[in-house]
């Protein structure tokens, strides 16, 4: 043990290299004792030692002098003082000629060794370095899109509120729906961003869900709605017979596809029109987005796939855009085993065609998700909720759809209040903000298992409301005892059908 420690060392001091050595001597010369115990032939220790020599050098230089200036005394030692013959000037000569070439030799390989350990060494350096470099523009990515997801989340809640205001007259809900819009591109390009931070880390994995492609796709046309208005472009939507009312597949990362190529086909459109086709052959989900915009040059085909390329200039105020879209859609699409293909003429428009696996989703029945906030979700009503929410605007539209369900609803403001509460007073679910003063969302949680596990109280259902999305966060947030994520800005449609399937 304390051999190999020594010898594992990089750089040795003086005094391990003789201990080393020592050791060297010490089990050369037991093993000779053996030897002659034993009454194995004399050769034998030669034999080991230049196994011996020829090894260590992979560890320890000192020791290969040493046991070579040993093995070279002892063979000179015999010449002169113990002669088997008579003296022989040219065994002397061929021993210390051995001895000097063995030491060139393993000298020279010591040097490759140490020259190959010392580039290793670089290039662990250099992969650590980048590997921290790329961790830490995904850490800041991920904080930064966490708050920027807050405020937009805010601003989505009130204008869903005050949206389904019936008293809230048409000319004012004009307004709001455009501020609704700008806030949902808004929170499109934060979504590209994360994604592209995932997909350029490559930590994300598929996560498929039973849901309809039908809803998912209104979904997507709806919220681009206001600026199809704003042009002279007809949208078409075509969903053949063959698409199964509900499938099994990433339903996230189908969305933000479909989102990026029909906004693409928009703003990349002044007139004519813009058409998806949507058919499923056997397990593919064919869709096909059409549109007669300005069109794509041959040479640029390729590259528009690329990270930050975009054809036009950055001077082109009327198409805005990161240069991201297209990457992050043909990442997804690898990420799902699909492809992705382009057709465009300039002039004339463009053609986008995407091939997703899916799974029908008949037999099973797991989560099913809602789409918008007017449906109606069939509740159960006069449920006791607590909700641990710090930001106040938050707080107002949360209470607003919450009560407007039916439910009871008592708002904290951290998660020490949260925790008090959930001891002293009975609740039948508890939606549960992360970062918040005092206490966390993830500290309160535990608390409150610790509690339960203690006095053998019914496990609470906890979700949480977040607007950190990445996998690593929503794992971090299960492992702390959270029974679901429920992501910022709030799709209340969704928040409904997770808190519905807790309570029952
Ligand atoms: P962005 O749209 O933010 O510029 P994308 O990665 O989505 O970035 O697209 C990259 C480039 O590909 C765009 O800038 C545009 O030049 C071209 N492009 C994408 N879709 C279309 C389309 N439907 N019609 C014409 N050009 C397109």
């Amino acid at each position: 043990m304390i051999l190999k420690k020594l010898l594992m060392q990089e750089k040795h001091s003086g005094k391990t290299s003789l201990l080393v050595f020592l050791l060297g001597l010490i089990v050369i010369y037991l093993f000779r004792m053996f030897i002659k115990q034993v009454g194995l032939p004399d050769s034998l220790t030669t034999i080991v030692i230049w196994f011996i020599l020829l090894l260590v050098p992979f560890v320890h230089r000192p020791t290969v002098w040493g046991l070579l200036a040993f093995k070279t005394g002892l063979s000179i030692y015999s010449i002169l003082l113990r002669p088997r013959g008579p003296f022989s000037i040219n065994g002397l000569t061929s021993n210390i000629v051995n001895f000097i070439a063995v030491l060139i030799f393993t000298e020279l390989l010591y040097q490759i060794i140490g020259s190959l350990r010392k580039m290793n060494r670089e290039l662990a350096y250099e992969s650590q370095k980048a590997t921290s470099a790329s961790n830490a523009k995904a850490a800041f990515l991920a904080n930064m899109s966490h708050e920027i997801r807050t405020p937009i989340s805010g601003i989505l809640g009130l204008t869903d509120m005050l949206l389904s205001d019936k008293e809230c007259s048409i000319h004012v809900k004009n307004h709001l729906s455009m501020i609704k819009s700008s806030s949902d591109t808004l929170l499109h390009i934060v979504n590209n961003i994360l994604n592209f931070t995932k997909i350029e880390v490559g930590k994300e994995q598929n996560t498929p869900v039973q849901f309809s492609i039908h809803s998912v796709l209104h979904n997507v046309v709806d919220s681009l709605r206001t600026t199809i208005e704003s042009k002279s472009v007809e949208l078409y939507l075509h969903i053949d017979e063959s698409v199964y009312p509900e499938i099994i597949a990433d339903e996230v990362k189908i969305k933000q596809i479909l989102f990026n190529l029909i906004s693409n086909a928009i703003k990349f459109t002044d007139k004519g029109m813009v058409k998806i086709e949507v058919c499923a052959q056997r397990n593919m989900l064919d869709i096909t987005v059409t549109d007669t915009g300005i069109g794509i040059p041959k040479d640029k085909q390729d590259l528009i796939f690329t990270e930050f390329e975009r054809i036009q200039t950055s001077y082109e105020k009327s198409r805005e855009g990161t240069g991201l879209g297209l990457a992050i859609t043909k990442g997804l699409v690898e990420q799902l085993e699909g492809e992705i293909t382009v057709e465009s003429t300039p002039s004339v428009g463009s053609k986008f065609r995407t091939l997703l696996p899916f799974t029908d989703a008949l037999e099973s029945l797991q989560v099913t998700k809602g789409d918008t906030v007017d449906k109606e979700i069939d509740t159960p009503s006069g449920y006791s909720i607590l909700l641990a929410e710090d930001n106040p605007v938050n707080q107002v539209y949360l209470k607003h759809f919450l009560e407007k369900q039916g439910y009871e609803l008592t708002i904290v403001e951290n998660g020490e209040e949260a925790v008090d509460l959930v001891m002293s007073k009975n609740f039948n679910l508890v939606l549960m903000d992360i970062q918040m003063p005092v206490k966390s969302g993830i500290q309160a949680t535990k608390e409150i298992r610790a509690y339960e596990k203690s006095t053998a109280e019914k496990r609470i259902p906890i979700l949480a409301l977040t607007a950190s999305v990445t996998e690593h966060e929503q794992r971090l947030f299960l492992k702390s005892g959270m029974d679901a994520v429920c992501p910022k800005p709030v799709d209340v449609g969704n928040l409904l059908t997770t808190m519905n399937t807790y309570l029952n």
